[in-house]
């Protein structure tokens, strides 16, 4: 049989996947951790739904788009290509409320959730959704922290998390999943995960399911692991650069 530019592709993943595995596994025993706590989301923005596909064959389920229209082409694309495999789908980009009633067709979860007016647009957006047939679970939603407070890089400040988490909570088609965070430019990584992390123990003691602490890329995932993330978000470090 001759190599296909796909067999390639393929290839190419399955090192780098392997690779990004090997320093989760790293950090994690570093922190005197067990590997497997530690998730792996794919963020497949500006890759193709064949990239997200080939991800699947290697065993990933979890894939992150930052954009809605975006995502919803991908998650469409995939499910022709990959009849029957299960495939989980994250926004981890800033949202506009407008985009709730469409993103809830499709996504599974929403990563970046920083307001009450996202929330309540959320809530709405799952009701529909649910009642309408076009899904079937409700919407998980992290609750997004900006340790620096900057507005341009989305989150909301560390003290308003504990509430925005509780409004989560009590929404009946809303399940808060924990928190995330990107770490901010200007501040280490070490210092913003931190602080994450005592945020994170807050919310989980009020709300007992909300485990899940998102956080740590491509270029900072050993420090996000060393201070308790569950869940990396790797975009650059598995596909390549975009
Ligand atoms: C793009 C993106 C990522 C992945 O970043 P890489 O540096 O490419 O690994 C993770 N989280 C969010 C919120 C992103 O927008």
């Amino acid at each position: 049989m001759t190599a296909t530019p796909e067999d390639g592709r393929r290839d190419e993943l399955a090192e780098a996947l392997a690779a990004v595995r090997a320093r989760v596994a790293d950090a994690a025993r570093a922190a005197g951790r067990d590997p497997d706590e530690v998730g792996l989301l794919a963020v497949t923005k500006t890759w193709p739904a064949q990239d997200v596909a080939l991800l699947t064959d290697l065993g990933l389920s979890a894939f992150g788009e930052n954009k809605e229209q975006e995502g919803a082409a991908k998650a469409a694309e995939l499910a022709s290509l990959r009849p029957g495999v299960a495939a989980r789908w994250h926004v981890v980009g800033r949202l506009q409320r407008n985009k709730a009633r469409s993103l809830v067709r499709w996504a599974h979860a929403v990563d970046s959730v920083d307001s009450a007016r996202l929330v309540d647009a959320l809530e709405n957006a799952a009701a529909k959704a649910l009642d309408a047939g076009e899904r079937q679970e409700p919407l998980e939603v992290l609750v997004q922290v900006s340790v620096d407070a900057d507005p341009d890089r989305g989150g909301a400040p560390v003290d308003e998390v504990p509430a925005l988490a509780d409004r989560v909570g009590g929404c009946a088609h809303l399940s808060l999943g924990g928190v995330m965070t990107v770490a901010p430019q200007g501040i280490a990584p070490r210092e913003a995960f931190a602080t994450v992390w005592e945020v994170a123990q807050r919310v989980r003691a009020a709300h007992p399911r909300a485990v899940t602490l998102s956080a740590g890329m491509s270029g900072d995932l050993e420090d996000a692991v060393a201070y308790g993330s569950t869940c990396v978000r790797v975009g650059t470090a598995l596909l390549g650069r975009r």
